[in-house]
Formats: structure tokens, C-alpha cells, sequence
């Protein structure tokens, strides 16, 4: 083979994995999730929806019918260790296998991955401690080579990842050949924590920001954390911002009634840095008081 063969082959390569890159954000922006029914007696879906982003790279919906919150779940996968985040809204291992889940898709990157099973271990983490986030962290509890931090307040995660200074300090976690970071972004509540992975470049706010009712408990420090992240995506390219449920539906400033089982036409799960933007140009304008402010894509929702 002569060089520009070579070249020409490489440039095939870079072709296509830049473009499957571009394809699969876009993918994940039109993705259509399952919505639930408005009578569950009705529903025959799996408890939990799982979407591969990419070979390392799993978002896990719990299905509505189930719990109405519906929590979103992130695994990511890097040489060394695997993170999940968050545990769902739901205990039992019968109605919602969480843990093996997690256990397929493991086996099934091992295979992939030829690598074996025991070196990568796995590191459960939470958004926030609201029991919608942490229900299934027993399921974990007796896992080989796995570690769960408690969700006992922030106190764990200082601990765990040697945050000093919270919330000001940001950590940062690596998977093997995978950096993620933990900021520390209260508000919706005191223990409440963003994650941003290098990889993917997603910023994951759990209750923090997402397509939903923004439950804001601590005003002040809410507004701090949205000013922390404008400032760290100053400086680190936010591909989307994915959080932990949807509650909008695709017509813009509508949501779904609370509670709901069913939603017909949601919005999207991704948010894109202008929305972060859109939050913080907003927080910047209106005083604390408990009024809602109903925005296209989330609702502004002091709680007291
Ligand atoms: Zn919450
Ligand atoms: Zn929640």
C-alpha cells in the first residue's frame, strides 16, 4: 500500500467516526422515550429502558408506569471503572433489576472489550438524595468489586472525592482513559451534584436542570450553582446537558400534570448550554419569592 492509499483510508476512518460522533448527539436529541400509558394495568414494557449511546456510554430510563417520576440513570464506562449514577425511584430488584441490568451490560462490554469481568469495577454515585435517585442501592450493596456512596447528605461525597472547599471545589473522578467531574451544585437540594464527563462532554444535573419543574429549596445557593456552571462551561465544551427526568412536553411551557403515568409527545431530554444560559439571564432578573416562572423548555419553581 502506498502512502496515499493510507491516507486516503485514514481519512475514511476519521470520516466516520467524526460523523457517527455528530450523528449519535443529534440521535439522542430526536430520541423518543417510553411515555408511559395513562392505565398502567395496560403496560407491558420493560422497567427499565436502555438506550447505548455509544460502546461506553448507557442511559437507563425507569418506566413511568412504574413510578411517575421516571427517573434517568447514566452509566459510564471507562478501562479501570464503570460509574453509575444514580439508583432509580424504586427498591425491589423484582420489579425494577436494576443491579442486573448494570450485570448484563458489563458482560456484554466484556465480550466486546475482551476484557475480564473483575477489572472493572463499579462506583455508584447520586445526583442528589431524593429517594427517586437512590432507591436501588441495596440491589448494589453485595456486589463484587463495587462501591456505593452512601446519599447521607454531601458529607459522603466530600469524603469520598476530597472536596474541601464545598461547593466551590470541583473533583474530578477517572475511570481509566475516562475523566468525569463532580461539582458540587446545591439548591434543589443541599446535596445536590453535577457531573461532566470529558468523553462525551455531557454536563449531567440531575434535578438540577433539566427539561422539568426546577424544585429550587435553597434559592440562593440554586443561583450560585447556575452562575458555577456557566462558568465551568466557559471553559469545557457542553455537547448536552442531560438530567435526571422530563416533565415538559414537546409544545413549548407546557408540562405534564404532576404525577402523571402517561406523556404523550415529550420534550427532549437534552438541553444545550444557551438553556443553562437562558436559566441564569433569568435567576439574574427576578427576586427570591415562591412565584413560578413557566420558561419553553423548564419551569422556574421555588418551593415554600
Ligand atoms: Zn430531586
Ligand atoms: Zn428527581
Amino acid at each position: 500500500m502506498n502512502i496515499s492509499h493510507k491516507h486516503l483510508i485514514y481519512l475514511l476512518v476519521l470520516t466516520f467516526f467524526s460523523t457517527s460522533y455528530a450523528a449519535t448527539i443529534e440521535q439522542l436529541q430526536q430520541k423518543v422515550w417510553y411515555s408511559g400509558m395513562a392505565d398502567c394495568n395496560k403496560d407491558n414494557h420493560d422497567a427499565i429502558e436502555v438506550h447505548q449511546y455509544d460502546q461506553d456510554t448507557y442511559i437507563l430510563r425507569q418506566n413511568m408506569c412504574l413510578h411517575s417520576e421516571a427517573p434517568f440513570m447514566y452509566l459510564l464506562f471507562g478501562e479501570q471503572k464503570a460509574l453509575l449514577i444514580d439508583t432509580g425511584a424504586t427498591a425491589s430488584k423484582n420489579s425494577f433489576p436494576l443491579a442486573d441490568i448494570v450485570n448484563k451490560i458489563s458482560l456484554k462490554r466484556v465480550k466486546i472489550r475482551q476484557h475480564q469481568p473483575q477489572t472493572v469495577s463499579l462506583l455508584v454515585v447520586h445526583s442528589h438524595s431524593h429517594s427517586d435517585h437512590i432507591a436501588a442501592d441495596k440491589q448494589f450493596y453485595n456486589r463484587a468489586n463495587t462501591t456505593v456512596i452512601a446519599p447521607n447528605n454531601q458529607q459522603n461525597m466530600k469524603t469520598a472525592f476530597g472536596l474541601k472547599n464545598w461547593p466551590e471545589q470541583i473533583a474530578q473522578i477517572d475511570l481509566g482513559n475516562r475523566l468525569v467531574n463532580i461539582i458540587p451544585s446545591p439548591g434543589h437540594l443541599q446535596d445536590a451534584i453535577t457531573f461532566y464527563d470529558h468523553k462525551t462532554q455531557w454536563l449531567m444535573t440531575g434535578d438540577t436542570l433539566y427539561p422539568g419543574r426546577l424544585y429550587i429549596n435553597q434559592w440562593a445557593q440554586y443561583k450560585q450553582s447556575i452562575d458555577r456552571l456557566v462558568k465551568f462551561s466557559q471553559n469545557n465544551r457542553i455537547a448536552a446537558i442531560l438530567g435526571a427526568h422530563i416533565e415538559m412536553s414537546s409544545t413549548p411551557k407546557k408540562d405534564y400534570v404532576m404525577g402523571s403515568t402517561f406523556h404523550p409527545s415529550e420534550a427532549s431530554l437534552v438541553l444545550h448550554r444557551e438553556d443553562l444560559l437562558e436559566l441564569k439571564a433569568k435567576l439574574d432578573k427576578i427576586a427570591p419569592s415562591n412565584q413560578k416562572h413557566v420558561m419553553d423548555k423548564f419551569i422556574i419553581y421555588p418551593v415554600k
